[in-house]
């Protein structure tokens, strides 16, 4: 639901509108607003007089009540006392039942967020694969400098993309028997990491997690 209108000022031509600022978007009710999420169209204004294009981050929670899923974006680690008061609400309005509930702090983190929950994989067990991967090829590798590690969907298949310190790109697909090895493996040991509250889990967590676990 849009919940205030931003007002934009074209820095081509000093045209100025507004673009709809959501709260929370809630993509099972409203599915076009989830087309609007991935391809950035939600977070886009263009000039009516010129055609310029200006690019907008704010935060607001992504829910998809099909997958029992919660996603609050939050660029650049801003927040507010609004955004946390919300944020607590939904947390209580959830506790105690199986919803995920995350957090991610970029553009790039929620896509991928929302790709693997659409693949219907576990984003923990997603994250530890990826932490394994990075340390293999650390030591396999030594030369190349991976930078951070992305779960990419094409043609139906899962693949990483890992990023090097230069921005190059090369993609695996994602082991299965990795992934299932670390889902057996680790499934019962981070079960009670999915509590009632908005985590972060991103690599850093499953490094942190795996140290901890001696995995
Ligand atoms: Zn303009």
């Amino acid at each position: 639901m849009a919940v205030e209108d931003l007002k934009i000022t074209c820095p081509e031509c000093g045209e100025t509108g507004d673009l709809p600022v959501y709260e929370s978007v809630n993509v099972t009710r409203e599915p076009d607003l989830k087309n609007a999420v991935l391809d950035a169209g939600l977070f886009t204004w263009t000039c009516p007089l010129c055609g310029k294009t200006v690019r907008v981050s704010y935060p607001f929670l992504y829910h998809d009540m099909k997958r029992r899923l919660m996603i609050h974006f939050e660029p650049d680690g801003a927040q507010n006392s609004q955004e946390l008061a919300y944020m607590t609400a939904a947390s209580g309005l959830f506790r105690g039942t199986d919803y995920k509930l995350r957090t991610v702090q970029n553009y790039e983190q929620l896509l991928e967020k929302i790709c693997i929950f659409d693949q219907e994989l576990d984003d923990r067990v997603v994250e530890l694969c990826k932490a394994v991967l990075i340390r293999e090829l650390a030591q396999e590798h030594p030369e190349l400098s991976i930078r951070r590690a992305l779960i990419d969907v094409r043609d139906d298949r899962i693949y990483v993309a890992f990023i090097d310190i230069d921005e190059d790109v090369f993609a695996i697909e994602l082991p299965d028997d990795l992934y299932n090895r670390l889902y057996d493996l680790a499934y019962d040991l981070i079960a009670d990491t999915d509590t009632d509250t908005f985590q972060t889990v991103d690599t850093a967590w499953a490094t942190r997690t795996l140290s901890a676990f001696s995995l």
